[in-house]
């Protein structure tokens, strides 16, 4: 009969866990150091020397996008001088040490600071100069500014004011000269930080060259910078090149003729003329040819139903009102303006095949307003992100509208 031997039960070894606490690391260069007669004293001296130049040499790369930053400049100028504590001004970021964000930052040029942040080498520090960067100030519930560039910056020092004035950007540096002495010591100074907010900084649309990018995303980008007509529609709208115009020969050459061709008899005082939409392409094809050859610039207005320029019709339909202007060139020069008016669902011409400065003018009325350019080459948001799901300067957008994902 086989007898089965239950294997002996062997209690486990107690582990012996020991806690490294590194206190008792000892640097093999430590003994020598303290073996060596004056050299700890060698060494505190060169630490010292050593925060003397770093603190004395502390390059700004000037991140300056508005009004603060003419009073960086003035830092820089004779009077203050900032240069008497060997501070340099370095328009590259490889070469600098403190980046001080002197202005308004917008959602859209924040990941772009950021960048240029990450391309500093370390050890590096950050200001934020007047009450833009440190808060948004007057603009911080707008749609499109950043409320404080500590939300995606790590600030040391900030430098209230609007603007603050050279001397108190130079009491800016002087703080930071005495924060870098002190971590230098070894105190735990730490850059003040929002590490949640830290996230939303990426990009929110993958660049074109993100290989995580979806191809849903582009199809959606062009969706989104489609023009309403079909291309049909657009084809019929436009004078073909070449083709007799539809309207009478040009008799007067200026402006005002022109406009009594298209049967604009009297000008409005208050703004100018409008024309019918279906003339505004050939209007200014004419007024380029006789010599009107500069755009100055595209402004659109959205009036919500009942509402529209002065002296109006109260009954007035939602519209846009699209205002031109161009200019000839030289001594004398005229300015020739005129607007038109399109419901939201009409096309209104793009004049980027006539004056190519149109191209971009166009883009941010689209951007804007939403009034859509047909048969513009390349209509998609230039100041917003791409992203953005809203024209903010419509009638109907609440000024203080949440930012996403800042607020
Ligand atoms: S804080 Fe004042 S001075 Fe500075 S950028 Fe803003 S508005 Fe301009």
């Amino acid at each position: 009969m086989a007898v089965s031997e239950t294997p002996p039960v062997v209690a486990p070894a107690p582990s012996v866990r020991t806690v490294d606490t590194g206190t008792n690391f000892r640097h093999p260069l430590y003994q020598v150091l303290l073996e060596t007669p004056g050299l700890t004293v060698g060494t505190a001296a060169l630490d010292d020397l050593m925060t003397w130049g770093l603190t004395n040499a502390m390059w700004i790369f000037p991140m300056a996008t508005s009004c603060c930053g003419i009073e960086f400049m003035a830092t820089a100028a004779s009077r203050v001088d900032i240069d008497r504590m060997g501070v340099i001004v370095r328009a590259t970021p490889r070469q600098a040490d403190v980046m001080v964000v002197a202005g308004t930052i917008t959602t859209k040029m924040a990941p772009r600071v950021l960048k240029l942040w990450e391309q500093m080498p370390e050890p590096k520090w950050c200001i934020a100069m007047g009450s833009c960067a440190i808060s948004g100030d007057f603009y911080r519930n707008l749609y499109s500014v950043v409320p404080g560039v500590d939300t995606f910056l790590p600030v040391d020092v900030y430098v209230p004011g609007c603007p603050p004035n050279p001397e108190a950007l130079m009491h800016g540096m002087m703080r930071l000269q005495e924060k870098v002495r002190r971590q230098r010591k070894g105190e735990n100074v730490v850059p003040e930080v929002k590490p949640e907010l830290l996230k939303i900084t990426q990009p929110s649309v993958p660049r074109l060259t993100d290989p995580s990018r979806p191809s849903e995303q582009s199809h959606q980008q062009e969706l989104s910078s489609d023009d309403p007509t079909t291309t049909e529609e657009t084809a019929a709208l436009v004078v073909p090149a070449g083709e007799a115009p539809t309207l009478a020969p040009l008799v007067a050459a200026d402006f005002e003729g022109l406009l009594g061709e298209l049967g604009v008899a009297t000008l409005p005082t208050d703004g100018p003329p409008i024309i019918p939409l279906a003339q505004h392409l050939e209007l200014a094809r004419r007024l380029k040819a006789i010599g009107y050859k500069q755009l100055v610039t595209i402004a659109a207005s959205h009036w919500p139903a009942g509402k529209g320029r002065k002296g109006a019709d109260a009954a007035e339909v939602e519209h846009y009102e699209i205002a031109f202007a161009v200019r000839t060139i030289g001594q004398g020069s005229r300015v020739a303006s005129w607007a038109v008016k399109a419901l939201p669902t009409e096309p209104v011409l793009t004049l980027s095949g006539i004056y190519a400065g149109a191209d971009w003018q166009e883009r941010e009325q689209f951007d804007l307003v939403g009034v859509k350019f047909a048969g513009h080459p390349d209509l998609r948001r230039i100041m917003l992100a791409e992203n953005a799901d809203a024209h903010p300067l419509r009638r109907e957008f609440p000024a203080d509208a949440h930012a996403a994902p800042w607020r």
